[in-house]
């Protein structure tokens, strides 16, 4: 009795059902759209068929729009004014019976549907707005009408995923367990009332005594600063509230309107294009499903500091178990009580039990002796960055640890492959490039040197998953993909304070650009001491440059190291982490100006973006020649992971197209010719960035 491979149709006694199946997560493309309005046409010309039942055979109900279509536009029959009406519109009574989670357009199907019925364990929601959208098949307006205004608000602007528990007036049955659904929903059919009125969505009346009129600007204020130089979180915040104002059609008719106003936004491109680029991450050519994996169910860190505390963290938070290696007692005991402490803040907020704690912390323990290494089936280094002394760890866990155990590092910098070639297995070797704080930040390089083995790559990119991090496969060269284009970004914000700039300046120019806060404060965040260290270590590749960082390196040889000491490129009150514009910052970089023959002038809002970002850009077009990323959109995934840019901007590269290459182009070009020497050293455009220019092409 099936009529189109995405919806089976089948009539038993007098009830219809609709089972989608469309796998893997029941996305409402074309076919299933088809599959709905010819099954509900057939069930009501069928007078055998009293009741229509939609529901899925596979985990999701639905996880919403193809939005693979939205590039294509071939949005017929429209989900909304055609199918979901139908479905609304139907005179016999149509009941969703959903067996697992029912997201955006799902959700939306569900809510147009007479009657609904889950299990307790079961989750839905609008996501739309983190494709820099607004749920567009009237989800907007009836969410209000069978929730508080209060809960569709926050469902809809968070995107976030609500347990169906929470949501009372929206399902009509929840059973205990998911086996029990078929029996419940003949057990519901068979109470329904043949004479009783269909209650259809669209014509309940929103709850006028569940909310006050001020609920929308309240809500806007107190998400302006999580969702600040987003576009999307507002017009949905407009959409819910037409639902409250207008009647159905004509809040469905604003609904729509408000979903193409954020559709044709940059936006909306940009957080689609970051949508497909996280999960483009996970593609790598480098292995197939043939290549094996190895276990990983025991791991060692070695290094209890603060990078080798935050990813022994992750591992725990997984429930595998970590040694941690330090060379002296106290440093283990210190490094584990700041564990505790961090897990314990976590607890004090309510966010982890007490059990929870105890539980991870008893995954974790430490060790002074590298014989007790010898099983583990992943060690992560995380110790000094010290090529000596990463070489040195490396021979002792070549010597201890069993064969084919993963050997990986945490260098920020060094040479993996000069790492490995300290073992006698550089097949095993390889570096996981965690980010600061490590327990937090969701991106993790992975980091391919020239003999690791395939398995070993698969093996890692796919743990990566366990621990809950977004891994981007990247090659080796001086700060790996990241931190190698960070470089061209706090070189230029230095240089600009030199050419006038204050840091203040700069800093603001850059957090109204989207990033969490500006170089200056990232610096002093981080300590000025560990781009210090950097440079002293990069002679050779700055030498050429007297003017590079300058003002950085004398307010480190001042002890001005930062927010640590209360001083750095701005000052802090003792506790308090704002940082105070300092006259004394601007003097010092007057003076090395006028001795570097640096004429210092009024530097405008637009120079500060292209001087700071586009060599950036640049940076990573040189990355993508040299195959040290794979794909442009593996750095944006880096960027908006790893450096907070905004992913409104869908990442540094699609950043560029979307301003158009040439632009970034034209600029460097600029700069190159206007700054003398230091033009010529350091805006140079990339050959890759020069040939997608002539070809008309983008990164992406
Ligand atoms: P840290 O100084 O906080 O910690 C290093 C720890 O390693 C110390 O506890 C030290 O006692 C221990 N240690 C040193 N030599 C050792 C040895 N031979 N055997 C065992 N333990 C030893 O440093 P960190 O900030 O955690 O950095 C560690 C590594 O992570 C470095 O390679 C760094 O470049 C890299 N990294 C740091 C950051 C960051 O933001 N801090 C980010 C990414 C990567």
């Amino acid at each position: 009795m099936t009529d189109s491979a995405a919806v089976a149709y089948s009539v038993n006694q007098s009830v219809a059902s609709l089972v989608m199946h469309n796998p893997p997560v029941n996305a409402l493309g074309k076919a299933v759209r088809v599959g709905l309005i010819d099954g509900i046409e057939k069930a009501l010309a069928d007078d055998a068929v009293s009741y229509i039942v939609i529901t899925s055979d596979i985990g999701f109900f639905s996880g919403g729009a193809d939005i693979s279509e939205f590039a294509t536009g071939d949005i017929e029959p429209n989900l909304s004014t055609k199918v979901l009406h139908a479905v609304e519109q139907s005179t016999k009574p149509v009941i969703a019976v959903l067996p697992g989670p029912a997201f955006g357009g799902g959700l939306e199907l569900a809510l147009a549907c007479h009657y609904r019925i889950t299990h307790k364990a079961n989750k839905v929601g609008l996501p739309e707005v983190n494709l820099g959208i607004l749920p567009g098949a009237g989800g907007t307006q009836r969410l209000p009408r069978l929730v508080p205004v209060a809960q569709a608000l926050e469902m809809v602007v968070s995107g976030k995923p609500t347990a169906v528990t929470k949501l009372n007036g929206v399902f009509s049955v929840i059973t205990e367990t998911p086996e029990q659904l078929q029996s419940a929903t003949i057990e519901f059919i068979g109470q329904l009332d043949p004479g009783a009125t269909i209650p259809r969505t669209c014509e309940i009346e929103v709850d006028s005594s569940s909310f006050d009129s001020a609920i929308f600007d309240q809500f806007a204020a107190g998400i302006a600063k999580q969702a600040r130089g987003f576009f999307a979180p507002f017009n949905c915040i407009k959409a819910v509230q037409a639902a409250t104002e207008l009647p159905f059609e004509q809040g469905l008719t604003r609904e729509g309107e408000l979903f193409m106003e954020c559709m044709n936004t940059p936006q909306a491109r940009a957080q689609q294009h970051f949508f497909f680029a996280e999960r483009a991450a996970g593609h790598v050519t480098d292995y197939d499903k043939q290549t094996p994996v190895r276990e990983i169910s025991k791991v060692a860190v070695i290094g209890a500091g603060t990078m080798g505390g935050g990813i022994a963290m992750n591992f725990a938070n997984a429930g595998i178990p970590v040694t941690m290696l330090e060379m002296k007692q106290e440093a283990l005991e210190k490094g584990l009580s700041v564990i505790r402490g961090n897990y314990e803040r976590t607890a004090k907020k309510g966010k982890l039990t007490q059990e929870a704690v105890e539980q991870r912390m008893s995954l974790l323990t430490g060790t002074t002796d590298y014989e007790d290494l010898a099983d583990v089936d992943l060690v992560i280094e995380a110790v000094f960055e010290k090529m000596d002394v990463k070489k040195a760890v490396f021979s002792r866990l070549d010597e201890v640890c069993k064969q084919g155990a993963i050997l990986a590092t945490n260098t920020s910098t060094l040479d993996v492959n000069e790492i490995a070639s300290a073992t006698s297995r550089p097949q095993d070797v390889i570096g996981l490039h965690f980010f600061s704080p490590a327990n937090v930040m969701k991106l993790l390089e992975v980091v391919k040197a020239a003999e690791t083995a395939p398995d070993v790559i698969k093996t890692c990119m796919q743990m990566a998953k366990k621990i809950r991090k977004v891994a981007v496969l990247v090659g080796v060269c001086f700060g790996f993909v990241g931190n190698r284009m960070i470089e061209t970004y706090g070189r230029e914000a230095n240089r600009l304070m030199l050419e006038g700039a204050t840091p203040q300046q700069v800093d603001k120019v850059i957090y109204d650009f989207g990033l969490p806060m500006g170089p200056f404060t990232m610096g002093d965040m981080a300590g000025l001491d560990i781009g210090y260290f950097v440079r002293q270590s990069r002679k050779a590749f700055i030498e050429h440059d007297p003017s590079y960082c300058v003002v950085a390196d004398k307010l480190v040889e001042d002890g001005r190291v930062g927010l640590k000491v209360g001083k750095g490129a701005y000052l802090y009150e003792a506790g308090n982490r704002a940082p105070i514009p300092d006259e004394s910052v601007m003097a010092i970089a007057k003076q090395e100006a006028e001795r570097l023959g640096i004429q210092q002038r009024e530097i405008s809002e637009q120079e500060i973006v292209e001087r700071c970002i586009y060599p950036l850009i640049n940076e990573g077009a040189l990355i993508l020649e040299e195959g040290i990323a794979a794909k442009a959109s593996d750095i944006d995934v880096i960027y908006v992971y790893g450096y907070g840019f905004p992913v409104y901007r869908g990442g540094p590269m699609k950043y560029a197209d979307e301003i158009g290459l040439a632009t970034v182009l034209d600029a460097m070009q600029k700069y190159h010719d206007e700054l003398g020497d230091y033009g010529k050293a350091w805006f140079k455009p990339a050959p890759l960035l020069k040939q997608l220019v002539e070809q008309g092409k983008s990164f992406n």
